[in-house]
């Protein structure tokens, strides 16, 4: 980005989405405004409908309109998609397919998904408080191609018989470009890439390999290692320390990352930036829409929250506003605040608070961050930026 671009006005469009979605969607709007006046940002944010409520509005989880918006945005919050109501649906017009249209359309091919345990969640967390504590890796997952885009696919009847076809395939440039943005992050981190496969069984994955060895000549600062998927699954709940970066393709990552949300407590605590090579991108909770406690005020809005530090640090270039934001959040744990699914039997039971509130005390810390002099940001991580550059 040059300094004309940095000057220009940022246009965010944010679609909250279904079930949770809106309720998560307005705590991180709360905390955007108050950044936005505290540092006189030219921010213009748009709303629009996707997934289940754009179907019942429109007809479609993504109307052309909306994506054409998101493709001219410098950023998409995306709330969370999909709910009972629209599971009978073809496959093909339902409320996740926005998302994989919206993926595949602004080419955002690499998903940043960090898992982090705050020190404050230890007991949150599934597994013992040891194998844990200070946890912060970095799970990359290519995100537009291999089995959820491959051809041919679907449901067909083949002599008499009902039967399901999906392809996993991956081209080499699209293997190459995943595993250069992966060895730059670990280049930032810990130098230290673990590429998941099943190079055992599958050809397209034995490809992948192989491609990520000869990417690897470009940066031998970086310890590259390989593990099959289901060994992969194993060590994250064995030992899941060992890890630094971990890249892997659309199927795997998808799994072995809501492994790595466990870890840190609650899925409700992690953030995902999807991006592309413009910068561009979309930021979203890993989580989904949360059916069965929508409405209620009880989801948590942090992993929310989380994705629009994500939002500030790869789109919009400021560190300092992302470091910033999740300094508050925890700042707000610290100081004992939690939502049911991040509270243990050690909680102060007078601070288990819903979605409103979780969001009410985060704007307080972050209003006491605002009001230090000079302003101290104290990153929850080891202060490692997880970067794209
Ligand atoms: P889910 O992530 O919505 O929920 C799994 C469990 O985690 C539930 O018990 C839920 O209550 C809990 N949970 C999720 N988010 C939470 C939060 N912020 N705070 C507290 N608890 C939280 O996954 P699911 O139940 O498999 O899927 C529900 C719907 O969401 C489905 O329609 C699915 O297709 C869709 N989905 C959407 C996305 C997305 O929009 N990116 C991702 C996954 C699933």
């Amino acid at each position: 980005m040059n300094a004309q671009n940095e000057s220009r006005k940022k246009k965010l469009l944010f679609l909250p989405g279904d079930g949770v979605g809106p309720e998560i969607v307005e705590q991180a709007e709360r905390i955007l405004n108050v950044v936005k006046e505290q540092f006189e940002l030219d921010i213009e944010v748009e709303h629009d409908d996707v997934g289940g409520v754009a179907i019942d509005k429109f007809g479609l989880p993504l109307t052309e309109e909306i994506l054409n918006k998101a493709q001219r945005a410098d950023a998409v919050l995306l709330g969370a998609v999909g709910g009972p109501q629209w599971e009978h649906l073809d496959i093909s017009v339902r409320p996740e397919k926005a998302l994989l249209t919206l993926r595949s359309q602004l080419s955002l091919f690499a998903n940043f998904r960090p898992a982090i345990l705050s020190k404050h969640l230890k007991q949150a967390s599934s597994l013992k408080p040891e194998l844990v504590e200070n946890l912060d890796i970095l799970i990359l997952r290519e995100l537009t191609g291999g089995i959820y885009f491959g051809q041919p696919r679907g449901v067909s009847k083949v002599n008499g018989l009902r039967e399901g076809i999906n392809t996993y395939r991956y081209n080499e440039s699209e293997i190459k470009r995943i595993a250069h943005v992966a060895f730059k992050a670990a280049r930032q981190r810990n130098k230290k890439l673990c590429s998941v496969d099943k190079a055992n069984v599958l050809e397209v994955t034995e490809l992948w390999r192989e491609v990520v060895n000869e990417v690897s000549v470009d940066y031998p600062d970086v310890e590259l290692s390989h593990m099959y998927v289901d060994n992969a699954a194993m060590q994250l709940v064995r030992n899941p320390k060992q890890f630094d970066v971990i890249v892997t393709g659309n199927m795997f990552g998808d799994i072995l990352s809501d492994i790595a949300a466990m870890l840190t407590g609650s899925i409700g605590m992690l953030p995902s930036a999807s991006l592309n090579s413009k910068q561009q991108g979309m930021y979203e909770p890993v989580h989904g829409s949360a059916p069965d406690i929508a409405g209620k005020n009880i989801a948590n809005p942090i992993a929310t929250v989380l994705s629009l530090a994500m939002l500030f640090r790869f789109s919009l270039n400021r560190e300092d506003i992302a470091l910033l934001i999740e300094s508050a959040v925890n700042k707000t744990l610290s100081k004992g605040y939690r939502t049911q699914d991040i509270a243990s039997e050690a909680t102060d039971k007078n601070k288990v608070v819903g979605t409103k509130e979780m969001g009410d005390a985060i704007l307080q810390s972050l209003n006491g961050l605002l009001g230090e002099h000079p302003l101290t940001v104290n990153h929850h991580s080891n202060n490692k930026v997880v970067g794209f550059k």
